[in-house]
Order: structure tokens, then sequence, then C-alpha cells
């Protein structure tokens, strides 16, 4: 659906497979995250019991599946891997959950997309580790538990506020993805370059950095595009003036944001005069489903102080108009 060279969507993710991170030391940002995690896994370790469920939120693209991985890694178990909207009927979870070892990593993305029957099913499996079936239908149906092993579910959301209350309550760990800083990513890029055998100058890696929209697949996306302009055009290495050539190209602008990016801000500045208007009217506005709109455009925009969700709608910044290279509203400028 999503065209952007900056989309935050799965493809591309073979190429990506190669440059993750396996262990929490080797992965990059998210340092309370990391700590607070690596201090868990070392105690259920100690223990020998299984890690409480652990809920990751944060935008696509900042490393949830990744640090799923990564713990089952640390935690020397399996990893079992599938997705809210995959598992269609309460028979698909049971099959995957009685399959599990002891202590085995369940990791489900897009929780917020399961279908409720599912969803009830997984309620007494993360309390009690069992499973309450109905098996048959009518007078002849009856009820089933089973046992299951003491596993760790690992599912990651973009938002906290799709989850249900119960389901939500019953993460012992809930941890928070932010944005990743500009010397983050530079870190990022420089690992990724290296991984690749692709030289780069420091203020090439910076300038990739510095418009890969705070997220780490985005800059592996943005440096995957910049080899291939700096192969063509038989550079050395990566220079800042080579990887702006390339990223300009991609229309990706000075702070990272896309065309949608800028449709988005565009359209809000001259059919809205600059807000507030409702995010139903953006996504019509834009052509894009309302969730896209607000699990990936507006995340980064809020972040970079460009527009303000107010009760009324999203109202675009001061600093948007000067973005934009248009005159700031009077009753914007103090
Ligand atoms: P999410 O599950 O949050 O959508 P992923 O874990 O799939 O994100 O991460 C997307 C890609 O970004 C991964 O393939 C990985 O290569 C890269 N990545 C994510 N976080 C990091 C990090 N901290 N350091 C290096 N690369 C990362």
């Amino acid at each position: 659906d999503h065209d952007r060279i900056v989309s935050a969507d799965m493809r591309g993710e073979d190429a990506e497979a190669s440059l993750r991170p396996q262990s929490l030391d080797e992965f990059t940002g998210q340092a309370e995250a990391r700590s607070n995690l690596k201090i868990f896994i070392e105690a259920a370790k100690a223990r020998g019991e299984a890690l409480d469920h652990v809920l990751f939120v944060g935008p696509p693209g900042l490393g949830k599946t990744t640090l799923a991985q990564i713990m089952a890694k640390e935690l020397g178990v399996n990893f079992r891997s599938t997705s809210g909207p995959v598992i269609a009927k309460a028979g698909d979870l049971a099959a995957l959950l009685t399959n599990l070892e002891e202590r085995d990593v369940l990791f489900i993305d897009e929780i917020h997309r399961l279908n409720p029957a599912v969803e009830e099913i997984l309620y007494p499996a993360m309390e009690d580790y069992q499973l309450d079936l109905i098996i048959g239908e009518g007078p002849a149906a009856r009820s089933v538990k089973i046992d299951l092993a003491k596993f760790t579910l690992v599912a990651a959301t973009t938002r906290l506020g799709l989850l249900t209350t119960p389901l939500r309550d019953r993460f012992g760990i809930p941890v928070r993805l932010n944005f990743y800083t500009v010397e983050e990513l530079e870190q990022i890029v420089r690992r990724g370059a290296r991984l690749v055998g692709l030289s780069m100058t420091d203020e090439g890696a910076q300038e990739i950095a510095r418009r890969a929209r705070g997220t780490p697949r985005i800059a592996g996306r943005l440096l995957r595009r910049v080899r291939d302009f700096a192969e063509v055009a038989k550079a050395e290495a990566v220079t800042r003036q080579i990887a702006d050539e390339a990223l300009t190209r991609l229309s990706v602008d000075n702070k990272g944001l896309d065309q949608l990016d800028a449709r988005y801000l565009t359209m809000i500045a001259h059919s809205f005069g600059g807000g507030p208007v409702g995010v139903e009217t953006i996504a019509a506005g834009l052509s894009e489903p309302r969730d896209a709109i607000e699990d990936i455009i507006e995340p980064y925009l809020i972040q970079q102080g460009l527009i303000q969700r107010t009760p009324r709608g999203r109202l675009l910044t001061a600093n948007a108009w000067r973005h934009l290279g248009l005159d700031v509203p009077k009753d914007l400028a103090q």
C-alpha cells in the first residue's frame, strides 16, 4: 500500500535480517529498556523460571522484534513468532501454545489485532499457563483444560491505547521504545556500513542518521539506497555530499521527512489554515488509513515539534510553518 521509501513496513526485511543485532550488548540505543531487560533476564535465569510477559510499545521499526529475538537468545530458549492478524481461530493459538517448551519465548507482533475470541484464550494461558478449550458443539460440548509449559509471551504493539485493559494488565513488564537520537542512529549506520563493506565518512553516516526519522529500520533502508547510489556514481566513500544527493533524490528532506509527511503538513497548512483538524479528515484527505496516520506519521511529527494534538484536532506549530517555508500565522508567532 505504501510506496514510501521511508515507510516503516516490513518490505526488505530479508536484507535487514543480516544486520540485526544478536545480543543486548550489540543493540544500540534504548538504554533504559535494555538495562531493565538485562536485569529481568538475569533474575529469571538465576531462578530457572520463565521471564514475566513483556509488552513492547512503540512505532514500527524501532526494534521490538529484534529485542524479542535477543531476549530468547539471552534466555537460552526457543523463539516462536507470529502476529495478531495471522491467528484467525482459537485453535491456531492453541496449537502454538501447546508446542511451546518450558521458558520458551512466544512473540506476537501487532497483538492489538488479535480477534477477541483468540484473546480470551490468551488470558488463562498467560496467567495460569492453562488452556481452556470448548470441544464440540451444542449439548455435547464440554470444556477441557490443558496444562501448558511455563512460557514467556513477548508482544508488540504500536500504541498502548489499542489494547484492551484486561490484556494490558497481564503483562508484568511493559517496555516503551522511543525514537532514536541522531548519535545512536549514526552508530547503527556505521555498523551497517561496516557489515556490508561500504566505506563511509563520519559526516556521511551522520547525514543518513539525521534523515532516518528516528528509526533504525529506515536508517537501514536509506543506507542501502545510498549504497546503490554510491556504487553507480563510483564514489570511493559515502561522504556527506553523496548521502545528501542520494537522499534528496529519494525526496527525503533535511529533517528526514518524506513525501507523505510533507503532504500531511502541506494539506493542513493549505486546506485547513494550520488546523485544528480531526484525524479522520486528514486520513480522508491523504487517502491513507487512520491507523497509519496515527501510528507512523504523527508520532515523529509530534516528536519533532511540527504538530500538536489538541482536543479539537491536529494543529501545525510555528516550526512546521517555517519548515514549509511559509509565513508563521500571527496567532502562533508570539
Ligand atoms: P519493529 O519490530 O519495532 O518494527 P524491528 O525489530 O523489526 O522493528 O527492527 C527493524 C530493523 O531495524 C531490524 O531489522 C534491525 O536490522 C534494525 N534495528 C532495530 N533496532 C536496532 C538497533 N537498536 N540497532 C541496530 N539495528 C536495529
